[in-house]
């Protein structure tokens, strides 16, 4: 296959790198993107992404960048796509690119999941948005959103659930939720929000 040349590569970072600049390089060899990075790179003045093709990039341009990006295990034709994802996961942390709260509860802001997310109708082919959800009662509901979140984080990635410091409050949610009984505080909050949808 074809590897990309050294010169042209160096020459283009020559021209645009400005002494703030920040070089990644896609190389399935790098450290592994994630929400971590890009808040760092969110916070940078100058980010340059350099994009390989075919076999890649010589080897030797690496002494010309501040690190090797991946963004998993799996090799792709070109470093577009990575590209892509990096822009488009730096920029909504940009001021301005949406609403500071939309960003508060999104998944990876801590070592945790987002909680399941519902809107209309209540029932779906049988399946109905879970009743708390109409309570009106938003302590109770951030309660349960915060236990989905740990149960869901520790069924689908037990790694980042590891890392996860857990709360006196997220103790006594993991606790409960070994039974299958609704605990007291949700029923209690159900029971009043039931005129909201009935
Ligand atoms: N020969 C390389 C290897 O086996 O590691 C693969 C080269 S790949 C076909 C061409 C380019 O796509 C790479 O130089 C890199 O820029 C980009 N690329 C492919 N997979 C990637 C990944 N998982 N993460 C980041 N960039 C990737």
């Amino acid at each position: 296959g074809l590897v990309q040349k050294c010169q042209p590569i160096v020459d283009a970072l020559n021209k645009i790198k400005t002494p703030t600049s920040h070089t990644a390089l896609f190389s399935p060899r790098g450290v592994t993107y994630n929400e971590g990075k890009a808040k760092e790179y969110a916070k940078m003045d100058h980010l340059i992404l350099v994009c390989g093709h075919y076999e890649g990039i010589d080897e030797r341009v690496n002494d010309y960048v501040d690190e090797l990006l991946s963004i998993g295990d799996y090799v792709l034709t070109g470093g577009e796509i990575p590209a892509m994802a990096v822009i488009d996961s730096v920029v909504r942390l940009l001021e301005g690119a949406i609403s500071s709260d939309s960003l508060v509860d999104e998944s990876f802001n801590e070592p945790i999941l987002e909680y399941p997310q519902y809107t209309e109708p209540y029932d779906f082919n049988g399946s109905k948005v879970p009743d708390i959800l109409y309570s009106g009662n938003h302590e109770a509901i951030n309660k349960w959103r915060r236990k989905q979140a740990l149960l869901l984080t520790r069924k689908h990635r037990p790694d980042l659930f590891e890392k996860l410091p857990l709360s006196k409050q997220d103790k006594k949610l993991l606790e409960e939720a070994k039974s299958s009984e609704i605990p007291d505080w949700e029923l209690k909050a159900i029971e009043k929000g039931h005129k909201y949808i009935k």
